[in-house]
């Protein structure tokens, strides 16, 4: 066993996974427990009234490629949400690990773990450096109790992208002594490069990706944990054994045809370059304070009276997102780049901001 493995709790190392009933697709299926006829209305290729595959074998290929890594380095989950969950579970015992991150950021980490019972360590991200990553600070305070670095790149909700040499830096300082999951959600709206390829270099270096955002796919859940492969099979013990539904499993394999994923890159552009103009038109707006620059599908705002701001969308019947509970953000509001015609409608609700 790796030292990366030994970080994992001593339950879950010990523990047997479930059996679940064996995938032999060309035998008759007398062994599941299922009814032996499809729903009503069931047009699926597989038929619903059988259980998905486990670890789908061709989802698996098809993610590895798309993300350039090897397949025993990919688990495939219900979102990276999903994702996150199994990690926080199988290495942070209750009530005695913890998880480091860094706020303002994505808020899944903290509520994952919460619910299994651990601590959250903070860190802020650096505001005064456009929100960037202080490696010593997160270095320094990462005591034997940390078990998991969660690094969002590019952060929501600020939008920037973090150094990968900080990054790496990190997972360098930090080997046989905690997991860096490096969550690029939105790294395909960047232009930078994801980190996936270090994985090999540095076992303790995980990387969180998903088809919610630049793929479109948000409704259908999946994502992707890139890791050493020690960590895969032992978290393949802790997720459930049917976690990818077959419907998800289809649309995601329809996705990542290859005539599929060059309309994604034209649609990633799109989005891009309404970004860059939806953005400056909004830091012309005479109640703006401020505009970050972002590397992802959103940007981050800062209002002189954000309350108003929130409440013009909504009488546009426009949902953006209130950043003032983070106490790094007043004013903060959260805006999701839309088509041009739903930011037209937008800049016109806060003309009067
Ligand atoms: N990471 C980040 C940074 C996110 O913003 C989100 C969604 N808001 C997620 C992960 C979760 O994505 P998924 O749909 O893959 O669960």
């Amino acid at each position: 066993m790796s030292w990366v493995t030994e970080l994992a709790r001593p339950e879950i190392l010990a523990l047997e996974g479930y059996k679940f009933a064996e995938w032999e697709p060309e035998l008759t299926r007398l062994h599941a427990n299922e009814l032996p006829w499809r729903p009503p209305g069931d047009d699926s290729h597989a038929g619903l009234n059988r259980y998905p595959e486990p670890q789908p074998k061709a989802l698996i290929e098809r993610l590895a490629a798309l993300y350039g890594v090897a397949k025993d380095r990919v688990l495939a989950a219900r979102g990276s949400d999903e994702a996150i969950d199994v990690l926080v579970r199988a290495f942070c015992r209750a009530e005695f690990d913890a998880v480091l991150i860094c706020p303002p950021t994505f808020g899944m980490y903290a509520v994952a773990a919460r619910i299994q019972g651990a601590a959250v360590d903070t860190v802020p991200l650096r505001a005064a450096e456009g929100f960037a990553l202080d490696e010593e600070a997160v270095v320094r305070a990462c005591t034997s109790q940390v078990k998991i670095v969660f690094l969002c790149s590019p952060n929501n909700p600020t939008g920037n992208l973090l150094d990968p040499k900080a990054i790496l830096g990190v997972a360098r300082a930090l080997a046989g002594r905690a997991l860096v999951v490096v969550d690029e959600a939105y790294i395909e709206f960047s232009g930078g490069e994801s980190l996936a390829r270090y994985v090999p270099r540095h076992s303790n270096l995980c990387v969180l990706r998903t088809l919610s955002k630049a793929h479109g796919l948000a409704g259908a859940r999946c994502g992707t944990l890139i890791a050493d492969a020690e960590i895969v099979r032992l978290l393949k013990k802790v997720i459930p054994p049917y976690a990818i539904p077959q419907l998800t499993l289809e649309a995601a394999l329809r996705l990542l045809e290859p005539s599929q994923i060059s309309a994604t890159g034209l649609r990633i552009a799109q989005i891009r370059a309404e970004r860059e103009r939806i953005a400056a038109a909004v830091a012309r707006l005479p109640g703006v304070l401020k505009v970050w620059s972002s590397a992802a599908n959103f940007f981050l705002t800062q209002f002189a009276d954000a309350g108003r701001a929130l409440a013009r969308a909504r009488e546009a019947k426009l949902l953006v997102r209130d950043m003032r509970g983070h106490p790094e953000l007043p004013g903060g509001v959260r805006v999701t780049v839309g088509t041009a015609s739903q930011n037209a409608r937008l800049l016109r609700a806060w003309t009067t901001c």
